[in-house]
């Protein structure tokens, strides 16, 4: 397969197209250019706008091909745009200042899930920092583009710091098995600041909220999310049933 097509796939380039790509001691360069007409996206409301002016090209690491470092240059565009004013266009491979693409920045962070951040560093021949930066960067990205319309079944628990002295509270997606949000500190105020955050509309779809035996969770979720069945893990009612017995036994 072409480097052209390898980098067209991975970009997802639809309204720009791939005009050479030179090898240097650094590795492939990768100079990409609007296609002929297409006009350009505002990065504030992403809507297609005027062309205002041009900025110089700038590049940006790219994934590594077969261990050759790559990089994309571009000339980004600006918009003038009627909501947001001069505005530097949209492009689907580039996130805020980043001196990294969209993709290089997943790349990093999945495998900072599994590897050490200097292993990462190491593997991809990336300065930690970059690592760090990337890992900062995708939950950014993620979190601004997830989907949250689909939660039907959340748990709330408590995690503590430090010997019990700092505690957060996390909730937590059940189906999918992923952390949905986390506050400082633990009690009613905590969990009534998650049901603000998160809003009627999708407290309203919630079937199932988890959480411990603990009055102040149990309250707020029967005072924010009536329509909801509120479920006790079987870990805390084992928990309080030990309890019960080993009293009863003294
Ligand atoms: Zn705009």
């Amino acid at each position: 397969m072409l480097v052209e097509s390898v980098v067209k796939r991975t970009l997802g380039l639809k309204s720009w197209r791939v005009k050479r790509v030179t090898e240097g001691i650094e590795g492939l360069v990768v100079d990409v250019v609007p296609r002929r007409l297409s006009r350009p996206r505002c990065s504030g409301c992403g809507r297609k706008r005027t062309g205002y002016d041009t900025l110089s090209a700038r590049t940006r690491r790219h994934v590594v091909c077969w261990s050759i470092p790559m990089a994309i240059r571009y000339a980004r565009r600006r918009v003038k745009c009627k909501r947001c004013g001069i505005k530097v266009e949209a492009m689907p491979w580039s996130m805020g200042k980043s001196q990294l693409t969209l993709p290089l920045i997943i790349m990093l962070a999945t495998f900072a899930k599994i590897l050490s951040w200097e292993e990462v560093s190491r593997l991809f021949g990336v300065g930690w920092n970059t690592v760090k930066a990337a890992v900062a960067h995708a939950v950014e990205h993620c979190m601004a583009n997830r989907d949250t319309a689909e939660f039907i079944a959340i748990g709330v628990d408590e995690l503590s710091r430090q010997k019990g002295h700092v505690y957060v509270t996390n909730v937590y997606d059940l189906l999918d098995m992923r952390l949905l949000w986390t506050g400082e500190e633990r009690g009613k105020e905590v969990l009534e600041q998650f049901f603000a955050e998160w809003g009627k509309e999708r407290i309203g779809r919630i079937m199932c909220i988890c959480c411990d035996m603990w009055d102040p969770y149990v309250e707020v979720i029967k005072e924010r999310a009536k329509d909801a069945v509120p479920v006790f893990d079987k870990f805390h009612i084992v928990q309080h049933l030990s309890k019960a017995v080993d009293q009863v036994r003294r």
